[in-house]
């Protein structure tokens, strides 16, 4: 009984994988993510789509971005770090190469931690939602 599990798990995390892919860039919540695989007819429950989720983000496959008012994610296959509006929930990308490499070794060396996957979050307020618009 375990290889038929094995092999649905695997097709579901494809399937999560196709839908993170479609919804590229958009930080889809757990939701958004199901309804992208419900589209390719792909049978699968909310409950999974979350369980699958977790197990991704546990491998490294997939970043969990928390934001004001609910989970969003993204593919982790280029290294990248996140703005995030904690009013509206918008989610910029922001480049790696783009963060001063100083702020990264300052850290690693005042911890010992290594940091060269490291992802940061930057919670904040948007352009659109800060109260000088
Ligand atoms: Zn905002
Ligand atoms: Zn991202």
């Amino acid at each position: 009984m375990i290889r038929p599990k094995a092999i649905r798990n695997t097709s579901q995390r494809k399937a999560v994988m196709l839908a993170l892919g479609d919804l590229h860039g958009s930080h889809p919540t757990a939701s958004e993510i199901f309804g992208a695989i419900r589209v390719r007819n792909f049978p699968i429950g909310l409950a999974t789509v979350y369980r699958t989720l977790d197990a991704m983000v546990e491998r490294g496959d997939v970043a969990a971005v928390r934001t004001g008012n609910a989970v969003r994610y993204d593919l982790t296959h280029h290294h990248h770090h996140h703005l995030v509006c904690q009013i509206c929930g918008t989610v910029i990308d922001v480049d790696a190469s783009e963060v001063p490499t100083d702020l990264i070794t300052f850290f690693e060396s005042e911890t010992g931690f290594d940091l060269s996957n490291a992802t940061i979050q930057l919670n904040g307020t948007c352009a659109n939602c800060s109260p000088t618009n």
